[in-house]
């Protein structure tokens, strides 16, 4: 048995043969043409024929993964139709007298080299969609066939790498798992993986030979293991944990479309955490409610300099469009502590986590809280954007917020640019906004509670430091009580309020945040089916006074 090591992107144990996929190479030869009219006719021919394709593909995948994930193809048909891309081949034919294939492939590969050099991380992954269009035209000019799955066993596909396309394009019934020796978990094969429900392995390490096809594999997406020609043992415990986890989705599969509500009536939101456009995928692959978290930090984490108000813009606006409606709350940027971004200068300090970030870096660089604020507000228009403030501590904070707001909200007026009223809320992540949470809840709209930082702050411990992983306890009545003292607040002045830190999926709090009377909860993607089942199971009623006792 060999065992190789990658990264999982999606979870789930695949057992059967390998097949290795073998992308359709276009060995393209460069020859002189000597009517340069007859050769842009039969560029501008191919393109028609691609246009029909991404519109077959664009079909195909609203069937199977829905509108959200197919929007793809749409990228892939405007590409096909780009003015700059177009100009690039025709010129080239007719400047270089040269056949269609060669222009569509030289500038295939400067687009997409283009792209890889740009900061932004959206853009340096339209290089791989650029590449993949430009193949599908020359393979419509070379009158190629698709490349299929080529067994009559559904079998764990071993490549290089897939392009979205080639992803949607294999008979799903045949595919056990994606094994792929290159690829990013934030692609949208990756998505598509997720989607489709099929276990996912990237930067697996491993030579793609043809004496690997056939072999026996099993593909564990769970801790991105595969096993080359698995022993007995191994198998046999691979078998069981598969035969596991296929029981685990199956139930909770059942719950999609249902509503979160216990057995005696009483019901809560149940939101994702996303950190990035990406994620929405498996938000409504899990049936989230909405969106309660979207940690926007991420974004600045991902490059090298400050992301432009355009570029922010684009993402907010992404998952707000995925969402199609439904409540998205981004929080604004909460660096410093252990996220810590370069292009931001920062001096070191002693103690980061009670230090210069967050909100306090915001109200202190009002140059990028604007361009944050800006870019949420014009995205507000494409969706139901919620904007929710971090490790706020104080009545004046909010208030020097909100004067901000509305002066980004009186510029976007006077340009004439398109907005919605937000939703404006704040985390309570301090006790400090814990104990002034009655005075908060007359300034904003919602709170969500950061139960991790509440935790580190409330108990005097260091989230990040694994010495005292022991002690760092959220079930700790000081917490549980912050809590319910927050819901509490919010309610008697009638606000909504949620938790969004990891203490929102501990199922066995779920029955007392719902005796509580917390609104809403948002957790993982992954975790939303199971916290519904919990919900389901609970009645209130009969256990609420016990539970709320505990707390006196
Ligand atoms: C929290 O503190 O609980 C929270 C949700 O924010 P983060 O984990 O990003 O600090
Ligand atoms: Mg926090």
């Amino acid at each position: 048995m060999i065992v190789l090591n990658g990264k999982g992107v999606f979870g789930g144990v695949a057992i059967g043969k390998l097949s290795l996929y073998q992308k359709q190479q276009h060995q393209i030869k460069r020859y002189h043409v000597e009517d340069a009219d007859a050769e842009i006719a039969r560029f501008e021919e191919a393109k028609k024929g691609t246009l029909v394709q991404l519109q077959e593909l664009y079909n195909k995948a609203l069937k199977e993964v829905g509108e959200a994930n197919a929007a793809i193809f749409e990228v892939h048909q405007m590409m096909v139709e780009d003015l700059d891309y177009i100009e690039s081949i025709i010129n080239m034919i007719n400047t270089q007298n040269v056949n269609a294939e060669y222009a569509v492939a030289t500038t295939g590969d400067n687009f997409a080299e283009m792209f890889a050099s740009m900061d932004d991380a959206y853009m340096k992954e339209r290089s791989a969609d650029v590449k993949d269009i430009s193949e599908r035209i020359i393979s419509v000019l070379s009158n190629a066939t698709k490349s299929t799955v080529d067994s009559d066993e559904p079998v764990i596909i071993l490549a290089e790498d897939l392009a979205p396309s080639e992803t949607v394009q294999l008979d799903k019934d045949k595919v056990l798992a994606f094994v792929t020796k290159f690829g990013s978990s934030n692609s949208h094969t990756a998505i598509l993986a997720r989607t489709m429900n099929i276990p996912a392995l990237i930067s697996v390490d491993v030579d793609l030979t043809e004496e690997l096809n056939g072999r026996m594999a099993i593909a564990d997406g769970f801790t991105g293991t595969v096993y080359l020609d698995p022993d007995e043992e191994t198998l046999k415990k691979m078998q069981e944990k598969r035969a596991k986890d296929l029981e685990k989705k199956e139930l909770l599969l059942q719950l999609k479309g249902k509503e979160n509500v216990t057995l005696d009536g009483k019901s809560i939101n149940i939101y994702a955490n996303i950190g990035n456009v990406s994620d929405v995928a498996n938000v409504l692959q899990n049936d989230a409610g909405g969106v309660g978290l979207f940690r926007s930090e991420f974004l600045y984490l991902e490059t090298t300099d400050y992301p432009t108000e355009e570029e922010q813009f684009q993402s907010y606006k992404a998952v707000a469009e995925r969402m199609a409606g439904k409540k998205v709350i981004i929080r604004t940027l909460d660096i410093g502590a252990d996220k810590q971004v370069d292009y931001f200068n920062m001096d070191k300090e002693e103690n980061p986590a009670l230090g210069y970030r967050a909100i306090r870096i915001c109200l202190d660089r009002i140059d990028i809280f604007k361009t944050q604020l800006r870019a949420l507000y014009r995205a507000s228009a494409y969706g139901k954007i919620s904007i929710m403030f971090p490790m706020i501590i104080s009545v004046e904070e909010v208030r020097e917020i909100k004067k901000i707001v509305e002066e980004v909200k009186a510029e976007l007026r006077d340009l004439g640019i398109p907005f919605d009223d937000c939703e404006l809320g704040i985390m309570i992540e301090t006790p400090a906004a814990v104990m002034v949470s009655d005075l908060l809840a007359k300034e904003v709209e919602f709170f969500s509670i950061g139960t991790n930082d509440l935790t580190q702050y409330t108990l005097a411990i260091d989230r990040q430091n694994p010495k005292l992983d022991k002690i760092y306890n959220p079930h700790h009545t000081a917490v549980l009580r912050m809590i319910k003292m927050v819901a509490d607040n919010a309610h008697a002045n009638g606000i909504w309020m949620g938790i969004c830190g990891e203490l929102g999926a501990d199922l066995e709090l779920t029955e007392t945040f719902l005796a509580m009377g917390i609104d809403e909860l948002s957790v993982s993607p992954s975790l939303i089916l199971g916290l519904r089942k919990k919900v389901r199971e609970t009645n209130v009623d009969a256990v609420k006074d016990a539970l709320l006792d505990r707390l006196k």
